[in-house]
């Protein structure tokens, strides 16, 4: 809490978010349950080339969390970081 404007999932909530996503799962928010997730970039219809070094934000239109991550970086999930 504190910062006005973007608010931050904790660390256990954007780890769930982010697994789910490198996963290719349907998102959801983890926070508000909400299923509004607007993914940048959007994910390719063809699932073929994957920027895995691009970063990935994730945000919630219901609650404004969002969390990133950059796929190439993620390969244990201890190794995730929150936030961007
Ligand atoms: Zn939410």
């Amino acid at each position: 809490m504190g910062r006005r404007g973007t608010k931050e999932y904790r660390a256990p909530e954007a780890l769930q978010l982010i697994l789910a996503d490198r996963d290719r799962q349907r998102i959801a928010c983890p926070s508000c349950g909400s299923r509004s997730i607007v993914r940048t970039p959007r994910r390719r219809l063809s699932g073929s080339e994957w920027e895995a070094d691009r970063q990935v934000s994730l945000r919630c239109t219901e609650c404004g969390r969002q969390a990133a991550y950059v796929p190439k970086a993620l390969t244990q999930p201890s190794e995730v970081t929150a936030g961007v």
